[in-house]
């Protein structure tokens, strides 16, 4: 069976020398062999990188900031990882008020904090509230209802944009696109002037932005700018109605390369956004933008063992120790991660797939993998930073793996791995 060659994922921290894989300047063999497997690593350099591409189109020539980067936290919300980006400048998209906790957690300012979310309770309403968020996006009539009430119940008012959803194809995944008409997500554009209206004459809101996400791995352009232009629209027509718009969210989404993808590069990406903005004549709107993948997904990898080895008529299987529980993205979405071995062999190549001990036939990591590796070896799943330890489970009562972030020549462990105890402690039989 002959198998397509997929190209590699650019990746900043991660590199192949003489034939052994290394995080920055540590070989990953070293990581495995100190903090076990399986074993998500990051690189800072990768994640810092990242960040400052965006931020580097969020000034102008003139030396402005037209827009501000706020890290979707839920694609890898580490407390470590969201400290780098605190530390870079990055504001937070949230989506729970557990993502709330770890932000205030880090010390991020309460301003630059975005409540997101199609759900959120008054529990979270008045979390955020009492936090001062920034601005709590709202995702339904009913939900601004809500928080109408709630900062009644408080005496505050309560600062929110509504999620206007664009009715545009991001043309990804039907599981992470969003702002078609029949996702749940937003405010049916044809709805959102009316609702601007009601949150205008509601006594403890106030109306200060606009904000629209079209979904995620997005690898064009064009369905931002179709939507911005939609979104620049109605801010247009809420001006003429009296409501005035401070700033535009234009979410996040931008994809990554994964190895086919090709996706634009974040500043080109950002710049052409932000100079539609100011082409339209909406130069004085302040932009947030909320990427999470773009920032972390090329900045990890999950580190996992080869148990067996095993031969069959139809397939060859590799079972490794990682699993659906450790990367959920191959079984949730059948999304594609490039598999290297951390040592070259000088073993025969055969093709496998690449399956976790876990009882289900959709724990499957990779399918048809063309590696020359022997039972023991180690393998590298590349593009695991986003939506990868944040959808770890503990199903079949496996210990959620350490997470490690290396910084040059250091490593540290940002997450201890679990041991099994911890996982079953706050459980009781019944009495006797
Ligand atoms: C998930 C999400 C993001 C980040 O999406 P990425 O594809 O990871 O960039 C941004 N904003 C909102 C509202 C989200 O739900």
């Amino acid at each position: 069976m002959t198998t397509k060659v997929i190209p590699l994922p650019d990746l900043a921290g991660f590199s192949e020398r003489d034939g052994y894989w290394y995080a920055e300047e540590i070989p990953l063999a070293d990581l495995a062999k100190e903090f076990g497997t399986p074993l998500y690593v990051y690189s800072k350099k990768a994640l810092t990188e990242a960040y400052q591409a965006y931020d580097r189109a969020c000034v102008d020539s003139a030396g402005k900031r037209r827009a501000r980067v706020h890290y979707a936290m839920k694609a890898n919300s580490n407390l470590a990882i969201i400290d780098c980006f605190k530390k870079l400048g990055a504001g937070f998209d949230l989506v729970s008020g557990g993502e709330l906790a770890r932000a205030l957690t880090v010390g991020a300012d309460p301003k630059s904090l975005v409540f997101a979310g199609v759900g959120k309770s008054a529990n979270e309403i008045t979390q955020a509230l009492q936090a001062g968020v920034k601005c709590i996006n709202v995702e339904s009539i009913a939900e601004l209802r809500q928080i109408n009430r709630v900062a009644t119940k408080l005496q505050c008012r309560a600062p929110i944009s509504l999620r206007v959803n664009p009715d545009v194809d991001a043309q990804t995944h039907p599981y992470i696109s969003t702002g078609l008409k029949d996702n749940k997500f937003g405010i049916a554009y044809h709805e959102v002037l009316n609702a601007y209206r009601e949150a205008a004459l509601l006594s403890q809101i106030d109306v200060v932005g606009i904000d629209c996400h079209i979904g995620s791995q997005i690898t064009t352009t064009a369905p931002y700018l179709d939507a911005l232009d939609k979104v620049l629209e109605l801010v247009a027509q809420l001006k003429k109605e009296g409501i005035e718009i401070h700033h535009l969210d234009l979410g996040g989404g931008l994809g990554i390369s994964y190895g086919e993808d090709h996706p634009p590069d974040i500043t080109e990406f950002t710049n052409t956004l932000l100079n539609r903005v100011a082409d339209r004549g909406f130069g004085h709107l302040d932009v947030v933008l909320e990427p999470g993948r773009s920032l972390v997904g090329n900045a990890g990898v999950l580190l996992t063992q080869v148990e067996y080895l095993k031969p069959g008529a139809e397939k060859n299987f590799c079972i490794v120790d990682a699993a659906m529980t450790e990367l959920m993205r191959p079984a949730l979405y059948e999304a594609y991660h490039a598999i290297v071995p951390v040592e070259t062999r000088t073993v025969k190549s055969t093709t496998y797939d690449i399956v976790g001990p876990v009882c289900e036939s959709g724990d499957w990591l990779g399918r048809d993998r063309t590696l020359a590796i022997e039972e023991g070896d180690l393998l590298a799943i590349l593009s695991a930073g986003a939506y990868g330890f944040v959808m770890a489970s503990n199903y079949n009562t496996r210990p959620k793996p350490a997470e490690i972030m290396v910084d040059g020549k250091n490593a540290f462990v940002i997450r201890a791995r679990e041991n099994i105890t911890d996982l079953f402690v706050s459980e009781s039989i019944l009495p006797s």
